[in-house]
């Protein structure tokens, strides 16, 4: 699973102060092994809750205080019986439709609401929640920080100085300013391991964890092998199937707690699938419902919706658009506070209006230890707020992708499509069948707002699969982004 470090430019810094005093070798606190380390419990922890407050603001928190604290008393309770039951653990979710969880630095844990979607039992939310502690008891992002600190201290005077024009390949894995760790297979199977420790220390069916791992099979054959997040750092999950079911046999554990049912009571009602309140790309366009906006990114461009920024990286990787706040309240601020940044060069800049909004538009150049970067960009007024909307590239690419960045940043206008600004969010609805039947009946008597095939993924039916009288099962409710599935 990825882990956020957020203040990494920090940590890195202090870590080349260390690394003259100490070169820290240190027991692991879960396996007992020696790990190589440079960072301190105190430092780990530090880290840890700074980077929580970026995502807590950044990625923003699912608004279900009951919800909320389901996971994190079942998160506490795990936390309990780990090794390291004094760290200040903390469990949320965090408001994505992406199947993922991952874990900060010394305490913090996250589940995204699409991977709660996807569970159907306590026991399977536990099997997470067990693998993300492992991560943290065994220190796994801190032996990360090591690594990467050694590899960065040579490099610290290459940092670029303006942090929205990072380098192409981190600008859509991040968003946040964050950047994204990956463990290695050998850190994933030991905190499967860890996961099913705590997860059976407390009474918890062991099932929970095999079950989890077919869940993501069962996604990545819908998608035609691409992934789910959670997965994508992982290692395959039918060897993970596998080695579950040897730690079961060898454990012979048999049975346990599952809590199906007070599971799927605490997420009915959850919202499904995309909000489309925070925006979303449709009929070529990007459409805001909450902000009155609308967009065009060139055509073919592979594009995120972030939770701070909208971005669009151009097919050969070379070029990147992004959506942004500006900073101040009139477009000549915003530009000011844009240009006047260290490291950046304003080539260019006039005032103009773009769809009836007051706008600066302008160009720039940036010197990074990689070469020059330029760009185009247009900071405008709309309603309350000023945004930036820019493209850049190297500055030897800037005759390919003039007249492209010229066309979207044109683009930007208001939308005031009652169809788009009232759109309301898919929702789980618990449903108790009052016979049973087959999923494809209980698709037709309750129907949902998305396929056949999502309906029983989010379920956990296989074809063929028979609902007995009486089971709790989950459908889609609520019209929600188009083509969102
Ligand atoms: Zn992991």
């Amino acid at each position: 699973m990825k882990t956020y470090i957020s203040h990494f430019r920090r940590a890195r810094l202090s870590g080349a102060a260390l690394l003259l005093s100490l070169g820290a070798c240190a027991v692991n606190p879960a396996t007992g092994g020696r790990m190589f380390s440079l960072v301190s419990e105190g430092q780990e922890i530090d880290i840890g809750q700074q980077a929580m407050a970026q995502v807590d603001a950044g990625m923003g928190l699912y608004d279900g205080p009951a919800l909320q604290a389901y996971v994190d008393s079942v998160g506490q309770a795990m936390a309990a019986v780990s090794e390291r039951p004094e760290l200040p653990w903390t469990f949320k979710v965090v408001d994505d439709p992406v199947i993922n969880a991952f874990a900060l630095p010394g305490g913090p844990v996250y589940l995204a609401r699409g991977i709660m979607a996807h569970f159907n039992t306590e026991a399977e939310m536990a099997s997470v929640l067990g693998h993300e502690i492992g991560h943290i008891t065994a220190r796994h992002s801190v032996e990360q920080i090591s690594r990467a600190q050694l590899m960065q201290i040579g490099l610290v005077a290459s940092v670029v100085l303006v942090p929205e024009l990072r380098p192409f390949g981190d600008v859509l894995g991040g968003g946040l300013g964050i950047l994204f760790l990956k463990f290695g297979r050998d850190d994933e199977s030991q905190s499967d391991q860890l996961g099913f420790r705590y997860m059976t220390r407390l009474g918890y069916d062991p099932q929970g964890a095999v079950d989890m791992f077919e869940i993501l099979e069962r996604q990545r054959d819908a998608s035609g092998g691409t992934v789910p997040e959670w997965q994508s750092t992982h290692p395959d999950p039918g060897n993970r199937v596998l080695a579950a079911e040897q730690r079961i046999a060898s454990s012979q554990i048999e049975g346990g707690v599952v809590r199906r049912g007070e599971y799927l009571r605490h997420i009915d009602g959850m919202m499904f699938g995309k909000d489309p309140a925070q925006g979303f790309f449709v009929e070529g366009r990007f459409v805001h419902p909450d902000l009155r906006l609308q967009f065009r990114f060139p055509e073919g461009w592979d594009t995120q919706n972030a939770p701070t920024s909208v971005l669009a990286q151009s097919p050969e990787g070379d070029a990147v658009m992004q959506l942004t706040l500006g900073e101040g309240d009139t477009p000549e601020e915003a530009a000011d506070a844009f240009f006047d940044q260290q490291g950046i060069e304003r080539l260019s800049a006039r005032s103009r209006t773009v769809n009836g909004l007051r706008a600066v538009q302008g160009t720039f150049r940036v010197t990074t230890q990689q070469g020059t970067l330029d760009g185009q960009a247009l900071f405008v007024r709309h309603g309350e707020l000023v945004f930036r909307f820019m493209g850049y590239t190297p500055t030897e690419r800037m005759g390919t992708y003039a007249v492209t960045f010229e066309q979207a940043l044109e683009s930007f206008a208001p939308m005031n499509e009652e169809r788009w600004i009232n759109l309301e969010p898919k929702h789980l609805e618990i449903i108790q069948v009052p016979a049973e039947m087959t999923a494809e009946r209980f698709f037709q008597r309750f129907p949902s707002t998305v396929s056949l095939e999502t309906v029983r993924r989010i379920n956990g039916w296989d074809e063929g699969h028979v609902i007995a009288a009486g089971s709790l099962v989950k459908r889609v409710i609520g019209e929600g982004v188009p083509g969102d599935e």
